[in-house]
């Protein structure tokens, strides 16, 4: 019976809602936790695994020696390289593509890479509009690489510590 009676008159003093507006009004005054992307970024780790670049030395010569490391270690077959020996002995790919619908992120390539040259970004937030959109391209790499070397290295020098 005092059940039934609790139960009425909190029915009838909206007590459920009033209870609900207490917790919003405790966590309106309380330090935000969310912040308005993209303007606003939460920091991001030095090891964090998005979209690849390839890189280059500082003369502008690409790092990646085709030794295929990165393809033979990728578990989701997403990387294709073909090569050809240059004029001066030096070995370099002419085709560099990685299936971002077959990547799984996992950084294997980037750990066999012995130059340093695949690498994974911070750059988390990309889409594509059309399927074949999927391949990154040797071209598309390298422009990622160049955009994004500043980061790169920051972040891989910060890395380099925790080995
Ligand atoms: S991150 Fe993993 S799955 Fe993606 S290309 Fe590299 S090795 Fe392959
Ligand atoms: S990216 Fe690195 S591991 Fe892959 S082929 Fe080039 S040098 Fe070898």
């Amino acid at each position: 019976m005092l059940r039934r009676i609790a139960h009425f008159i909190k029915t009838y003093t909206l007590w459920e809602l009033l209870k609900g507006l207490s917790v919003t009004g405790r966590a309106l005054f309380r330090r935000k936790v969310t912040v308005q992307f993209p303007e606003q970024r939460t920091p991001i780790s030095p090891r964090f695994r998005g979209k690849h670049a390839l890189r280059r030395y500082p003369n502008g010569e690409e790092r990646c020696i085709a030794c295929k490391l990165c393809e033979a270690v990728c578990p989701a077959n997403a990387i294709t390289i073909e090569s050809e020996q240059r004029e001066d002995g030096s070995r370099r790919t002419t085709v560099y593509d990685i299936d971002m619908f077959k990547c799984i992120y996992c950084g294997f390539c980037e750990e066999a890479c012995p130059v340093d040259a695949i690498v994974e970004t911070n750059v988390f937030d990309y889409h594509f509009e059309n399927a074949a959109d999927r391949v990154m391209t040797k071209d598309l790499l390298l422009k990622m690489g160049d955009k994004h070397e500043k980061q790169i290295a920051e972040d891989r020098e910060v890395d380099s510590q925790y080995r």
